[in-house]
């Protein structure tokens, strides 16, 4: 069945994290190397970070509380000023024949600040920045809500992003179908779900 609406994943679906990632991130990374205790890991902590919330990272490497606090602070009030480009096949998405919206876990400001310098924010119905810091709804509270109020049924809709542990996930038990995006191989291990490197492969689902 023809696909009348798709929900998109923002940071490593439109564009790559880390190709603003080092200046983005460079007093967030300074502060977690003065903290003196994740030396071992710095490089793993610092790639992580460009594919995750936040949040996630500092549970999965035992950051303390002191440095989770002060790192969730740094965040909240962090803005994103610099140039930043959508990856070159984001213009395939402006003309698939499907309503668009945008769904994205981060801290409110930088996620808007990034919006807003792609200059993106007409391309989609509407846009949702899911905000661990402020509010403990996920992303499958949001797709939930958005099916109901557009009233599509599951099977009208696709989700698309990088992260199997986050919308892949959430579309999966909502029974929404998901397609993993994942331009630069960083999930050879996942079989599971669709993958797709360029989307020019969503033709397929109109
Ligand atoms: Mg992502």
């Amino acid at each position: 069945m023809s696909k009348k609406a798709i929900i998109f994943d923002l940071d490593n679906t439109i564009y790559s994290v880390h190709s603003i990632g080092d200046k983005l991130f460079a007093t967030l990374f300074q502060l977690i190397i003065e903290s003196g205790k994740h030396d071992n890991d710095i490089d793993a902590i610092k790639d992580d970070i460009m594919r995750k919330p936040f949040q996630v990272v500092a549970a999965h490497y035992s950051f303390s509380d002191e440095l989770t606090q002060k790192g969730i602070d740094l965040l909240k009030n962090l803005t994103y000023r610099g140039p930043i480009k959508p990856f070159s096949d984001y213009q395939e998405v402006k003309h698939l024949p499907a309503e668009k919206f945008l769904v994205t876990t981060g801290f409110l400001k930088l996620q808007q600040s990034k919006i807003e310098r792609m200059g993106i924010e007409k391309d989609f119905k509407e846009i949702h920045i899911v905000d661990p810091a402020t509010s403990g709804k996920t992303k499958k509270d949001v797709f939930a809500d958005v099916l109901k109020r557009n009233k599509y049924n599951f099977s009208e809709v696709l989700v698309v992003g990088d992260d199997p542990h986050s919308e892949i996930k959430a579309a999966k038990e909502l029974g929404i179908e998901a397609v993993l995006y994942d331009k630069n191989n960083y999930q050879p291990a996942t079989t599971s779900v669709k993958k797709i490197v360029d989307f020019k492969e969503l033709r397929v689902f109109f």
